[in-house]
């Protein structure tokens, strides 16, 4: 395995599913459908979908939307980056990309997917390669199972079968820039999973604090932005740094979008036009920012994740050198991290 790219002849020729990639997860895909009909607020979604739906997303260690928790209790704001940093984010990131900027604003999805980009990065050799390296490391238990799901245009999502033995992993088959960020995001979520304590009572393994949850995807997330290990997967050196450099700018403008949002979910619905234009001009659309605003929610562990990711980041680059990540006693002391906020939780349980 040594080119993650797809051959010249056939943009789209991948290789079939390998025994242990389930297309055919037939509960897994319709686990999603459920999830995404009450996300979009369809017609159909009533009360029970609605709440089999926030039950799904409590499993997988998601943010439950407010609707779905009652118990919710108020969090602490992370530190946050500057939301006026969006449009000088945008040029540079245009300009390195060889793009005009008018790209993002007439398509903001596939400036941020890289769709302008002039190469393709198959997601399915990608989890193939970075599946491998997590094993090697020691990061991802060699037993744990995986079955991928892939899917048109849907956002990725991770979805336990057996905990800790075996999880469902949905990613699109577009064959993005971008896929790199969310694949390893996702097998952070399968790597979290994997570790949870099989002696824990069922109940408890199947809920995890968000807070947790996200941390580890975005410790692995971080990844998608180190050319070093995009190399080691088998990226040819000048792809990986074209890589690394498009997830890292995506990571800048998605810390600035988070703390636009959480800026302005604090202000009146009827001033948010002004503050939104105040603050970034034109750049982002007020309709799309609305909708996030009613999602602030979700940006708020979005935030929370990066900022604790970075700090066990530092630790274990301070710890275990700047290629920490092929050290396997880096992953054994996240892992014990991890494992020790499980230890808390179930003793915060017994009180
Ligand atoms: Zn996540």
């Amino acid at each position: 395995m040594t080119d993650l790219l797809p051959p010249a002849s056939g943009p789209h020729q991948t290789p079939g599913p390998s025994a242990e990639e389930r297309a055919d997860d037939v509960a897994v895909e319709r686990a999603i459908e459920l999830l995404r009909s009450v996300d979009l607020g369809l017609s159909d979604a009533d009360a029970g979908r609605r709440e089999l739906a926030g039950l799904l997303r409590s499993v997988a260690g998601a943010p439950r939307r407010a609707d779905e928790d009652p118990d919710r209790r108020p969090r602490a704001a992370p530190d946050l980056a500057d939301p006026a940093a969006l449009p000088g984010i945008i040029e540079n990131w245009s300009r390195a990309a060889g793009v005009p900027a008018m790209a993002f604003r007439e398509d903001r999805r596939a400036f941020l997917r890289g769709d302008h980009l002039g190469f393709e990065l198959s997601p399915r050799l990608l989890v193939r390669a970075a599946v491998r390296r997590l094993r090697k490391v020691g990061a991802l238990p060699e037993e744990h199972r995986i079955s991928l799901v892939w899917t048109g245009d849907q956002p990725s999502a991770t979805l336990p079968v057996r905990i800790p033995d075996w999880t469902a992993v949905a990613l699109p088959t577009r064959p993005v820039a971008l896929s790199a960020q969310y694949v390893h995001h996702e097998l952070g979520h399968v790597m979290e999973l994997a570790w949870r304590p099989p002696d824990l009572p069922l109940a408890a393994r199947w809920q995890a604090p968000d807070s947790v949850v996200e941390w580890v995807a975005m410790v692995v997330e971080w990844l998608s932005r180190c050319d070093d290990w995009l190399t080691a997967l088998g990226l040819e050196a000048e792809r990986a740094r074209q890589v690394g450099e498009h997830c890292r700018y995506e990571d800048h403008y998605t810390r600035a979008f988070a703390a636009l949002v959480l800026h302005c979910a604090g202000v009146r619905p009827e001033r948010l036009e002004r503050e939104l234009k105040e603050t970034v001009g034109e750049l982002i659309d007020p309709g799309h920012l609305r909708e996030e605003v009613r999602r602030a929610d979700y940006w708020r562990t979005v935030a929370q994740g990066h900022a604790r990711a970075d700090a066990t980041v530092d630790v274990l680059r301070a710890a275990h050198g700047a290629r920490w990540w092929e050290r396997p006693e880096s992953w054994r002391r996240l892992r014990a991290d991890v494992t020790a906020q499980w230890a808390a939780t179930r003793e915060a349980g017994e009180r």
